[in-house]
């Protein structure tokens, strides 16, 4: 029997799931087998959460890395979340280490946008906090979250680096997934691809949520999804994500 004449209600093409969800879902799937929990918060913030738990208060020079969107009237503090950090802050506050999570979600910078920056983003965010975390624990993980992510062997390096909420605050380098430390265009012939912030948790911050720093601490990095995709998929404009185009998601 020929169904697309017995039934045309069946002959639509249905849709699929958009390219950053399935990062997304993929990425937190590697964490969660790696222990982490995954873990949401709210994507309109608090002035407390976003900046004033995490070691930025209102006088803080670092306040302007973040070019925020506040909502009105600014002196009611609210604002659109300009990183995923606020999600630790909300999970010590009402949680007892040892703990791991990743949160992912959505971020918000007023900004121009260009072929690497977009006005609303996706982060990650992961925390570990127990008695004995140490960088190298991060080192761990993340190399085992690259090896999954991009299904090679990757190295990583950690470069010295400012964020109010870690001390110390590290940079981290993974090695080029593609050309594995020749150079390419990918890695601007350096075999190292800027990745992420991360740190150890500022004893501030753990202090601010209520954790003795004296016996707790732990490591956060925070990583931007689309900056992940483009380099697994080789794709060189963070607009296509969100531009509607129909060519470039059906590619995926
Ligand atoms: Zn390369």
């Amino acid at each position: 029997m020929d169904t697309k004449t017995e039934n045309p209600s069946k002959d639509g093409e249905i849709g699929h799931i958009h390219l950053i969800s399935q990062m997304i879902t993929e990425i937190g799937s590697i964490f969660s087998k790696l222990g982490f929990e995954i873990v949401d918060g709210p994507e309109i913030e608090t002035e407390f959460y976003n900046f004033d738990a995490l070691n930025v208060p209102a006088d803080h020079p670092a306040r302007d890395m973040w070019d925020t969107f506040w909502l009105k009237p600014k002196s009611a503090g609210k604002l659109l979340r300009t990183h995923t950090s606020p999600v630790q802050v909300r999970y010590m506050e009402t949680h007892k280490p040892p703990f791991a999570i990743i949160a992912p979600g959505k971020v918000f910078r007023y900004e121009a946008t260009d072929a690497t920056h977009e006005t609303q983003f996706f982060q990650a965010e992961g925390l570990m906090v127990g008695k004995d975390i140490s960088l190298s624990n991060m080192k761990w993980m993340l190399s085992k979250f690259f090896m999954k992510f991009f299904g090679k062997q990757i190295e990583i390096r950690f470069r010295p680096s400012f964020f109010p909420f870690v001390e110390p605050g590290v940079e981290i380098d993974m090695s080029c997934f593609k050309c594995e430390g020749k150079g390419c265009n990918i890695c601007k012939q350096t075999g190292w691809i800027e990745i992420m912030g991360a740190g150890m948790v500022h004893p501030k911050v753990l202090e601010s949520a209520g954790i003795n720093p004296r016996e707790w601490q732990g490591f956060a990095f925070g990583v931007g999804i689309e900056r992940l995709t483009m380099l697994r998929f080789g794709i060189d404009d963070v607009r296509l994500f969100y531009s509607g185009d129909l060519k470039f998601v059906n590619q995926f």
